[in-house]
């Protein structure tokens, strides 16, 4: 499964393009936000010849959903989210601009929501959907078995863990979704929100916050 991978927006988020043989592709969180991010991605999926079919967020913190509507816009597709989330929606533009970011628009809600040990399905692509909260109540992070890798969103980072200080963020569960998360094989690879990519055994062994 080709994995692509994009850092878009002030706040530098990862935007994972995920495709399968037959060219059905999904995007984890697209964070694109300038005009020509959105022509970066854009371009990229008519390049390839990608179909996209779906969007998954990990959580809906502003930095994550920038581009949703956008690639909802023009790919006709919905997005896909957990429930304890959607209250972050309405406070878009407030988050955006506590980081000196402008956008006006409301994100649309997420057309599914997702549930702890759901799978999610596009094309011959199978991500299983992990609630991960703490950093977020919504948290989550889908996990392919097959592919032996795990997209993370703010959970866990290379080296670090996601803040558990803002607005319905928990120290303490956010520490139980971590363990959790550690139950998985040492070499799974880690696709993180932010910065570079991990694996579970190095972050098991290296990460001073686990
Ligand atoms: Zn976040
Ligand atoms: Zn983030």
């Amino acid at each position: 499964m080709p994995i692509q991978s994009f850092c878009f927006n002030p706040i530098q988020v990862n935007s994972y393009l995920l495709w399968d043989d037959d060219l059905n592709a999904l995007i984890i969180d697209p964070g694109c936000y300038t005009d020509k991010e959105k022509s970066t991605l854009q371009e990229f999926i008519q390049n390839n010849k990608l179909v996209l079919r779906t969007i998954l967020n990990t959580h809906l913190h502003f930095d994550h959903i920038l581009g949703n509507n956008f690639v909802e816009k023009t790919y006709s597709v919905g997005s896909q989210a957990h429930k304890d989330d959607l209250f972050l929606l309405n406070q878009l533009p407030l988050h955006a601009r506590l980081f000196g970011v402008t956008a006006q628009e409301i994100c649309e809600p997420p057309a599914t929501l997702l549930e702890d040990g759901a799978t999610v399905h596009c094309g011959n692509i199978s991500l299983r959907v992990v609630h991960a909260p703490g950093h977020s109540p919504g948290s989550l992070a889908y996990y392919s078995e097959n592919e032996n890798c795990l997209f993370s969103g703010d959970v866990l980072f290379k080296g670090s863990v996601g803040r558990s200080d803002l607005q319905g963020g928990n120290g303490t569960i956010l520490a139980s979704s971590l363990q959790h998360l550690m139950k998985l094989p040492d070499d799974t690879k880690v696709y993180p929100g932010h910065g570079p990519q991990t694996s579970i055994g190095y972050e098991k062994a290296h990460n001073p916050f686990l």
